[in-house]
């Protein structure tokens, strides 16, 4: 049996440091349900102690997700320790991840901390951790950048501690594969106790080289790694789940190693994902980019019609991308929306399939074919912001607009379940439509970002419009789809507002 290497997925955590990214608890749930069935074999879910919503979301998918270890992360503090567990205790497989910075750059400047000091906490925490928990994993953060006898010893003292797995992380995204992978194996052959723990690696992508950092790694021995999907996370992200996969899949024959993840849902994972998160996959991204399989040369095509391994080293269905263009329409019934949908990667419970299906009826009413794409924009306007509680909501709009008219737009909405009417004057309709929903909500919010797509071809399609908002520092991204684009910027906007409201009260429990 070929070596495994683990995958811990911190989409949840890292991933969602992306700006705008975050994600409410029932959305968390939604993605680690799609991780459980991805096969990960760890899910960092969130940093228990840094807010309520991240104390719940640990907790909640600590207890209900079934199969991968569920990790909290945790500074090298006595409180982030206690709150890791709390969130943690009772579930099947906690693990808790603490982590301490090592290099005199971060330790002089931003932790005043001697080296000595910061190895002493190191211990004590693990220790501390330990006492909760078999599965404990340490980071000395700042890996690459930190002194080699120095980050040795650290690392023999968190192992004799109980640390059972050591994650060094490229955090600044600074290291050269063969740089990294001389790390690796330096820490294998000067730390004694090392055969004790697992080594985890956790690469940043600023230079572009966190998958080549991490392979690097584990062509070297260590035998975790830390990724997100779509490789998203602070920054310029982290290693791609996908990439690190699929790599060590297509070559087997040189590293001889193997995961435990099921490829075909891929795909639907990196969907998932960026319905959720709004950030988009480009076109172009390995494995899950829609062009990832697209061979547009006629030399290509020649070659593939006559035998697929010409031009393509893995199949398009082994990630998971469906080649069916089965199409769906009116006469679909319940069973056939509930199969796509599933394999769009969406397992609804009855509630939410009725309700996405009763929105389905509705638009293939409207338009002759409903395209897979169109379904995800239905569960993802429908069904996947039932949970968030909605202070604002559209109740009716009209607007007009023309090449002789000044663009208004009347706009009816419910704030905290009073019904309240405005009208608004613009450049165009969806400006009008802006600014009436702006007075009504009375919101000081700044527009960063409008855009709109058409979701599928057709002037029948649906238009899918995004909308990021920034007050304050938090920065919230909104959805709306809708066949009509007037509709759709109203729901992108309204949902951008209630985001913001949420994530204010969020801030606000923090503070308390
Ligand atoms: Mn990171």
């Amino acid at each position: 049996m070929a070596d495994k290497v683990r995958i811990f997925d911190t989409t949840l955590r890292d991933g969602e440091q992306s700006p705008g990214a975050s994600m409410n608890v029932e959305e968390k749930l939604r993605v680690a349900g799609q991780l459980a069935r991805l096969g990960v074999d760890v899910i960092e879910a969130g940093f228990a102690f840094s807010s309520p919503g991240d104390f719940e979301a640990v907790r909640r998918i600590a207890h209900e997700i079934e199969g991968p270890v569920v990790c909290s992360l945790a500074r090298a503090k006595p409180e982030d320790i206690e709150a890791a567990w709390n969130a943690l205790k009772g579930a099947p497989r906690p693990r808790i991840h603490t982590f301490i910075s090592t290099s005199d750059i971060h330790l002089g400047y931003q932790f005043r901390l001697t080296r000595e000091e910061a190895l002493e906490r190191a211990v004590e925490m693990v220790r501390m951790a330990k006492g909760y928990v078999d599965d404990v994993e340490f980071s000395p953060m700042d890996a690459s950048r930190t002194e080699l006898a120095y980050l040795y010893e650290v690392i023999e003292a968190v192992i004799e501690a109980g640390a059972t797995t050591v994650n060094i992380p490229d955090t600044v995204g600074y290291a050269l594969p063969q740089q990294f992978g001389e790390l690796i194996k330096g820490i294998r052959d000067n730390v004694p106790n090392i055969d004790r723990a697992v080594i985890s690696v956790h690469c940043h992508n600023d230079l572009g080289l966190a998958v080549a950092n991490s392979l690097s790694a584990v062509i070297n021995g260590a035998r975790q790694v830390e990724c997100t999907v779509n490789g998203i996370g602070e920054r310029a992200g982290n290693a791609s789940l996908e990439e690190i996969v699929m790599i060590i899949k297509t070559r087997k024959d040189l590293l001889g190693l193997d995961t435990s993840v099921v490829t075909e849902q891929l795909y639907p994972t990196s969907r998932l994902v960026s319905g959720i998160t709004g950030i988009m996959v480009q076109p172009n991204k390995a494995i899950v980019g829609d062009n990832a399989f697209a061979h547009e040369s006629g030399i290509h095509q020649d070659g593939l019609l006559k035998e697929k391994t010409t031009y393509e080293i893995m199949s398009p269905e082994s990630v998971g991308l469906q080649q069916s263009t089965l199409v769906l329409g009116k006469h679909s019934g319940r069973h056939a929306f509930k199969t796509r949908l599933k394999e769009l990667g969406y397992e609804l419970g009855d509630d939410e399939l009725n309700k996405a299906f009763e929105r389905f009826k509705r638009l293939a009413d409207k338009k002759k074919e409903v395209f897979d794409e169109d379904i995800e924009a239905i569960v993802q306007d429908e069904v996947l912001r039932i949970e968030m509680p909605d202070k604002y909501r559209l109740v009716k709009l009209s607007a007009s607009s023309g090449t002789e008219v000044q663009p208004r737009a009347v706009v009816e909405m419910e704030v905290d379940g009073k019904v309240l009417e405005e009208e608004g004057v613009g450049d165009g309709p969806v400006d009008a439509v802006f600014k009436a929903i702006s007075s009504i909500t009375g919101t000081k919010s700044r527009l960063l970002r409008y855009s709109v797509s058409a979701i599928t071809g057709g002037t029948d399609a649906q238009g899918e419009v995004s909308v990021r908002l920034e007050e304050d520092g938090h920065v919230v991204l909104g959805r709306g789809a809708h066949t009509d684009i007037i509709v759709a910027s109203a729901k992108a906007y309204i949902n951008a507002l209630n985001r913001l409201e949420y994530k204010k009260q969020e801030t606000r429990e923090r503070l308390v």
